[in-house]
């Protein structure tokens, strides 16, 4: 069935380019609500690009079904190509043309249209997207003499024009300083639901994927591991590797013993709603942000390194048996190294990842 206000469902998209043993991606499926930007986010070689590029129509799928906007545009039988799928790209290199102003840069895409549009009907929307962008009154500067985070808008801005009803982002800010890429991340969100166009914004980032998706979905070795929102990714991570890739948490090992996950900095309390699981071992995620440090000449653990990240510390802990750790505290706690110190966590429902 398909849901008017959905712009994008995925059935059970895998795809094995020849020569390879595994699927670059393999029976991913979802769908995206109109108007809201979903963060492609995984490791390099996970499959992101191929995803994009069969959403676009620049690939073949071996297998399965994209709708966009209500409409069929990829199975078996049906491959509708890219010109014709009304979606937009933006590439981490920008991708414009050289030799072309950036009116001439933005007109591209409106002139092949299949609606042909009049000479001042294009001028209005070159203006019309600049402003967008923020970039007014550039028409007639190359390229080259834009600085790069101008030029990605500028590539954002082509991407618009034709007002496609899916914009496909692969990586655009990977190129840029970071400075320039935090406040680009901002300015992307701000762009793409000021002008109600949904979204695909792919990214290695986890930072950048949870500061400015609706959804996240997390891919590893061709598969989607986990689709939602970044607060349930980050607080409910489905599995060890979105866990750790998301989170950058601590994973301790712990054995349990009756109510209590026994490790070696201490016990656990068990939750109440975790209490007759089977899981007997397995690894305790601590986050960084909820270990406490407190200072204790008998404790067995020692604070081996600390950084000072401006707004917090970032503490470096060594365990008896050599186990590092991580912690953020506040400015206030300020602990020097070799410091003993016991930890406590501040989390009631300490999540577990069974052997
Ligand atoms: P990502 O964008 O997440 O870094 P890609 O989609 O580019 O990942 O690649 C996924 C996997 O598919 C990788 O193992 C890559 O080597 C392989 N791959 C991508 N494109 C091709 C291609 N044209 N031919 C063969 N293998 C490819
Ligand atoms: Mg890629």
């Amino acid at each position: 069935m398909i849901i008017e206000s959905e712009i994008l469902k995925v059935e059970q998209i895998s795809k094995t380019f020849s020569g390879n043993s595994t699927p670059a991606v393999n029976q991913v499926g979802f769908t995206l609500p109109q108007g809201e930007l979903l963060g492609l986010l995984g490791p390099s070689g996970c499959g992101k690009t191929t995803l994009l590029r069969i959403l676009a129509g620049f690939e073949k799928p071996d297998r399965g079904k994209i709708y966009l906007a209500g409409r069929l545009v990829n199975d078996q039988t049906l491959l509708i190509p890219p010109e014709k799928r009304n979606t937009g790209m933006v590439f981490q290199d920008y991708a414009l043309f050289p030799h072309l102003t950036i009116a001439e840069n933005i007109a591209f895409g409106l002139q092949t249209k299949q609606t042909r549009l009049s000479r001042s009907e294009i001028k209005a929307r070159i203006s019309e997207v600049l402003l967008l962008v923020g970039l007014t009154g550039l028409e007639k500067r190359f390229p080259h003499e834009l600085s790069g985070g101008q030029q990605q808008r500028i590539a954002l801005a082509r991407a618009l024009a034709p007002k496609p009803s899916l914009i496909l982002l692969d990586e655009p800010l990977s190129n840029l300083d970071v400075k320039v890429r935090q406040k680009l991340r901002y300015e992307v969100r701000r762009i793409l639901k000021q002008s109600g166009i949904s979204g695909i914004f792919v990214t290695h980032d986890q930072e950048e994927a949870l500061a400015i998706s609706d959804h996240i979905a997390v891919m590893q070795n061709g598969y989607l591991e986990q689709l939602g929102t970044p607060e349930e990714i980050y607080t409910q991570p489905a599995s060890r590797f979105v866990a750790e890739f998301v989170t950058h948490a601590n994973f301790l090992p712990a054995f349990r013993q009756g109510n209590y996950w026994k490790t070696e900095i201490g016990e656990f309390k068990i939750p109440v709603v975790d209490l007759s699981t089977e899981v007997t071992s397995g690894e305790l995620m601590l986050r960084e942000e909820e270990i406490l440090l407190h200072p204790d000449d008998n404790a067995l653990i020692f604070v081996s390194d600390r950084q000072f990240l401006g707004r917090e510390y970032r503490y470096c802990l060594q365990t008896f048996s050599g186990k590092r750790l991580h912690a953020r505290t506040t400015i206030n706690t300020q602990l020097s190294i070799g410091t003993k110190v016991r930890i406590s966590i501040n989390n009631l429902s300490i999540p577990i990842f069974p052997e």
